[in-house]
């Protein structure tokens, strides 16, 4: 389903990127794990078109997506759940979703889309005319992650979604995140908690200064010493 082959992503003449290449198969749940200012975020960035990488391709359903504008790529069907959320406090839960749709693929379906985020989120439908400013911390990711299905994706991708949650509320994102993955959705993961993170994937990438490192299934990160002692504390 997505495809990235050798990209090279740079800040000016930092190298944040090298030689990267990734797959995700449809229904997948990846993840990428690896320490802080690794290139995790970057490497997502450069996915959607936030980022053009400097050489290397990004194949989305069989098609070249490096090069398109991130809006493109998300009516293509990818769409990201950017660190800490990032939703807009002033708006109400459901125009934050609204604006989840605002591409000309998504809008047609959009009322159909909300009602069904509705029911798999009834937290969300409890709360659709409070602002999301108002919300829990909780509540907040699961209204980041609500809008990221409102753009009718085929395979989201998670920037730490964990991330400053409190352990039950770390529990309850990765439920939504199994839930996810129950409902077809293909999902790329980066994550710092590889413990949790691996207990959900299929398949896990490990990202050190911004190259990959090491890949495997989790029974292969769960059986090297290196990744025991140094990420998943055992
Ligand atoms: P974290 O978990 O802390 O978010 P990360 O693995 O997601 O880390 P990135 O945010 O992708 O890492 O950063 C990779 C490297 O690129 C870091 O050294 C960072 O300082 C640098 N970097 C990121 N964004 C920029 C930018 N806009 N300009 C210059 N350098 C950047």
């Amino acid at each position: 389903m997505l495809t990235v082959e050798s990209i090279d992503t740079f800040y000016g003449e930092f190298q944040a990127m090298e030689g990267v290449s990734l797959k995700v198969e449809k229904g997948q749940t990846v993840i990428v794990v690896g320490p802080n200012g690794a290139g995790k975020s970057t490497l997502l960035k450069t996915i959607l078109g936030l980022q053009k990488p400097r050489k290397g391709s990004v194949k989305f359903l069989g098609e070249e997506v490096s090069g398109l504008p991130a809006h493109k790529v998300v009516e293509r069907g990818i769409s990201m759940v950017p660190e800490g959320g990032r939703v807009f406090p002033d708006l109400s839960v459901q125009d934050n979703l609204r604006v989840g749709s605002y591409n000309p693929v998504a809008r047609p379906n959009a009322q159909r889309q909300m009602e069904q985020i509705f029911s798999l989120f009834p937290i969300l439908s409890d709360r659709k005319k409070q602002a999301a400013g108002s919300l829990s911390g909780g509540e907040r990711q699961m209204l980041a992650i609500a809008r990221s299905l409102m753009s009718c994706p085929k395979l989201i991708m998670l920037d730490e979604p964990s991330l400053g949650l409190a352990p039950l509320v770390v529990n309850m994102v990765f439920d939504f995140i199994q839930q996810m993955k129950a409902e077809g959705y293909a999902i790329l993961l980066v994550e710092q908690n590889a413990n949790k993170a691996l207990k959900v994937a299929d398949y896990a990438y490990l990202v050190e200064s911004g190259k990959l490192v090491f890949e495997g299934d989790r029974d292969s990160f769960d059986k090297n010493p290196y990744i025991k002692t140094a990420y998943l504390g055992l």
